[in-house]
Order: C-alpha cells, then structure tokens, then sequence
C-alpha cells in the first residue's frame, strides 16, 4: 500500500504467519480492511496511523 501522508513511499505489511513483525487484516462484511496493530514508520515521514474498515485513522 502507498503511504496515506502523500510521501508516496510504498509500505510493506507483512501478514504472512511467519513474518515478525507482522499486521493481522481483516475484513468486515463490506470488504473495507481493517489493520493490527497501527502501523508506525519509523524513518522518513514517520506516520503513525491506524487503517480501520478501509480508513486512516492518524495518531497524534
Ligand atoms: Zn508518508
């Protein structure tokens, strides 16, 4: 997925089961994702944000 700031850097999930660390996706009965935990960048931009039923949701 891109970076929701703009940056338009391109962040890696990993969701498989043997990856560390990793991001549980699910999807509710619309099909919009949701992300666990948040996903927090810890260079460039440094986002710090929640992707809940297919929206960002920004921490402070
Ligand atoms: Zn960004």
């Amino acid at each position: 997925m891109k970076c929701p700031c703009g940056c338009g850097r391109t962040i890696e999930l990993l969701v498989i089961p043997e990856a560390s660390p990793r991001w549980n996706i699910t999807s509710d009965s619309a099909g919009r994702p949701t992300l666990h935990p948040s996903v927090h960048m810890k260079d460039g931009c440094k986002s710090h944000f929640w992707l809940r039923h297919g929206r960002v949701q920004w921490c402070k």
